[in-house]
């Protein structure tokens, strides 16, 4: 069970325990009972921060798990048609964007018509190779 439905039910529990106490008259008791609701309510706060954090955490450790994973695929090697060529892929690879963000961005063809600007071209960035 989830547990700020956990706290919430204590919470429940306590409050019938607060009707008790004006029954019971007792103000010792009374106030115990108080300082335990507040307490489950100060918990119940706190489990709803945690939570976010945990899915923050969560968020984070799957990013660099990704960029773990892009680095372990190897760094680049930098061919004398000026793009970058990585181990066991095909295809060129554009030089700023790994540069720059580490990341692979594959090089698309030109088309013949305008080849005057290069050969391929970064789908990212835009930058032109193999004029
Ligand atoms: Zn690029």
């Amino acid at each position: 069970m989830d547990i700020i439905a956990l706290l919430q039910q204590a919470l429940d529990a306590s409050n019938k325990l607060r009707d008790l106490a004006k029954k019971v008259g007792d103000a010792d008791f009374k106030m115990l009972v108080a300082d335990l609701h507040s307490a489950l309510g100060d918990a119940k706060l706190e489990s709803a921060e945690l939570k976010l954090k945990l899915a923050a955490a969560q968020d984070q450790i799957a990013l660099l798990q990704a960029q773990v994973k892009q680095k372990a695929a190897g760094k680049p090697t930098y061919t004398s048609e000026g793009v970058y060529s990585f181990d066991g892929e095909t295809g060129r690879f554009c030089t700023s964007c790994w540069d720059v963000g580490e990341r692979q961005v594959r090089l698309t063809s030109m088309s013949p018509e305008f080849d005057f600007a290069g050969k391929w071209k970064c789908p990212k960035c835009k930058a032109h190779y193999g004029a």
